[in-house]
Order: structure tokens, then sequence, then C-alpha cells
């Protein structure tokens, strides 16, 4: 075997959370072009649509389903739509994320919740859900997109900070308990990338000053993430369940 077959994800199929934008919208491209077929879902159906269009044109195989990584039900029909058309989930890409800023002394308890609903509990429904289905068959990969600050911390995001270091958690816990099952579970945990997530402070005086903190002097771009995601999504990395993957241009390093 060619060392860069292991990287081929040709018969899989792969779902994508939160794929209507974004890294989920690159992640979704790039595993179609390595020959998976991307379930695309997102809250917003219409982005979810768009996404797998630009697949589609591209010459991969998707299709778009509305999913609220909030609702267990949601999650349900979706994947049964997805299922119904392409089998089976192989890989899980947990990315649906809010970002929220606030700090501890101001934090509206709702605002608490709504964070940890989408970027951790909501990782946890989904992985639940498909989970049973990769038990009854032939098992399966997960990836939880975590972020830099689930593994360091920062200021100011107070609810995403402590919401992510969960899901480096949820990550291991689930490897542990699902390895028999043939389950891989791993993170990746990037470091700044430029989306509608946190333009308004990579595009800032206050995101410049981090940008020269980071040791190569950059944020990184959406195709920065490619290799460490076709790495864990595929059996290259058969070896590995509940590890953390840090992308950031050496950020974590001045830590
Ligand atoms: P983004 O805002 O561009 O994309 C997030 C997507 O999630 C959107 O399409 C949104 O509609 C969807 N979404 C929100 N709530 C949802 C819900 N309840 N159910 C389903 N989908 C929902 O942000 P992004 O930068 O592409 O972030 C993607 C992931 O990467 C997030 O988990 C984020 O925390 C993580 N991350 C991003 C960065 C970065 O620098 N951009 C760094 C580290 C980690």
């Amino acid at each position: 075997m060619r060392a860069q077959d292991v990287f081929s994800l040709d018969g899989r199929v792969a779902l994508v959370t939160g794929a209507g934008s974004g890294l989920g919208r690159r992640f979704a491209e790039v595993l179609a072009a390595n020959g998976a077929r991307v379930i695309v879902s997102d809250i917003d159906g219409a982005s979810a649509k768009e996404t797998a269009a630009a697949i589609l044109s591209q010459g991969g195989q998707a299709m778009a389903v509305a999913i609220d990584v909030t609702s267990a039900s949601s999650i349900a029909a979706g994947l049964r739509a997805g299922e119904l058309a392409f089998g089976r989930v192989d890989v899980l890409v947990n990315n649906a994320g809010v970002l929220s800023k606030g700090r501890a002394i101001t934090l509206a308890e709702s605002e608490w919740r709504r964070v940890f609903d989408v970027n951790l509990d909501g990782a946890w429904r989904v992985a639940q859900q498909v989970a049973a289905s990769m038990i009854e068959g032939d098992g399966g990969v997960i990836v939880n997109i975590a972020s830099v600050l689930g593994v360091g911390t920062g200021k100011g995001v107070l609810a995403y900070t402590v919401a992510k270091a969960g899901l480096v958690q949820l990550t291991r816990a689930l490897a542990l308990e699902w390895a028999p099952a043939g389950i891989r579970v791993n993170a990746l945990a990037p470091g700044y990338v430029a989306t509608q997530l946190n333009r308004d402070f990579t595009a800032a005086k206050s995101g410049e000053g981090l940008r020269r903190r980071i040791p190569q002097r950059r944020f990184g771009s959406e195709s920065d993430l490619d290799g460490a995601l076709l790495l864990l999504a595929s059996s290259a990395s058969a070896f590995m369940t509940g590890s953390i993957i840090i992308v950031d241009g050496g950020q974590m390093l001045t830590a």
C-alpha cells in the first residue's frame, strides 16, 4: 500500500455538524475530495445545502440535512435522512460550535448554558446517537473539534474555554469506553483561524497583538487543518484514540 492510500476515505460516509460555514464547510469539502460521501449538516439548513452544492460541483458526493445539535430529536431525524441516502455513518466530525464573550463576574447563566448546549452537550448528543449505529455495525471514527482554548485557556471567553476543555475530556472518556466497539475518538484543537466565529477579534487590534505572539506570526488558514483532519478521519490514525492534536502555529508553546 502506498503511504498516501491510508488517507483515502473511498467508500466511507462522513457526517459533519455545523458544516454550513467556516471550518465545517472546509472539513466537509476535504472529506469529500478524499472520497467520502458526506452528510452535510447545520442548524441553518440553507447553508448546509450551499456546502453540499459546492461539493457536488467539485465532483464529490454529498447531501444536506438540517441538524440542531441542541435537540436529540433533530439529530435523530437528520441521521435517519442521512442514513437513508448513504446507508450509515463511518466518520463523525463534531464541529458545530458557538463563541461567547463574557467574564465570570457578569456572565448570564443562560449564556453559559447556551454555549455548553452547543459545544459540549451537542457533541455528546450526536456522538451518542451515531455510536449506537457504529456499535451495531463495523465501528467508526469520531473527530471532535476542540480548541487551543480548551487545552490552555483565555480571558473573556469563560463559557467557551470551559466547554472546550470539557470536549477534550469527553474525547478521552468516549475513546476509553468505545475502543472495544471499534470506535476511535480523537480531537483536533485548532488555534485561531479567521472565520465568522472570531472575525471581529482576528481583524481587530487585540487580535493583532495575539498574532504577533504566535511563534509563526500568523493566524491559521482553513487549509492548515486539512492534514490533521484527514489523519484523524482515515485509517492513517488506526492506532490513535483519545489523542488531542493541536494545530496552532506554535501558539500553545507561549501560553
Ligand atoms: P462558524 O461560526 O463559521 O461555524 C459554526 C457553524 O456551526 C455555523 O455554520 C453555525 O450555523 C453552526 N451551528 C451553530 N449552532 C449550531 C447548532 N445548535 N446546531 C448545529 N449547527 C450549529 O465557526 P468556525 O470558526 O467555523 O468554528 C467551527 C468549529 O471550530 C467550532 O466548534 C469552533 O469552536 C471551532 N474552532 C474554531 C476556531 C477558529 O479560529 N475559527 C478555533 C478553534 C476551534
